[in-house]
């Protein structure tokens, strides 16, 4: 097994486990259009309301374990925007 296939797999296992945990848990940001929006159109006012909710969640570390594990190329998880910043973040940071 490849160190990659590897990563894949545990990645797959957590997220298993981060969406049986949301069966009966329903996570914080659940119908929040700006967790899955692109890392550059969020502004730092809308990151820091997002932090927030992602402190009052209570899937907070199940959902951290996932992102540190699969580095996921977009999104917002735990706390944490993944993927490349756009020109229009750069020009605002
Ligand atoms: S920790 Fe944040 S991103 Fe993860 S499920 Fe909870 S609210 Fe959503």
């Amino acid at each position: 097994m490849t160190r990659n296939s590897s990563r894949f797999t545990e990645a797959a296992c957590k997220l298993d486990a981060l969406t049986r945990a949301g069966v009966d848990t329903p996570p914080a940001c659940e119908g929040d259009d700006a967790f899955i929006a692109d890392k550059g159109t969020l502004l730092p006012p809308e990151l820091s309301r997002m932090r927030l909710v992602c402190s009052r969640c209570p899937l907070f570390d199940l959902c951290g374990d996932y992102a540190r594990t699969a580095k996921p190329e977009a999104g917002y998880w735990a706390g944490i925007a993944y993927g490349k910043p756009e020109r229009a973040a750069a020009k605002t940071a």
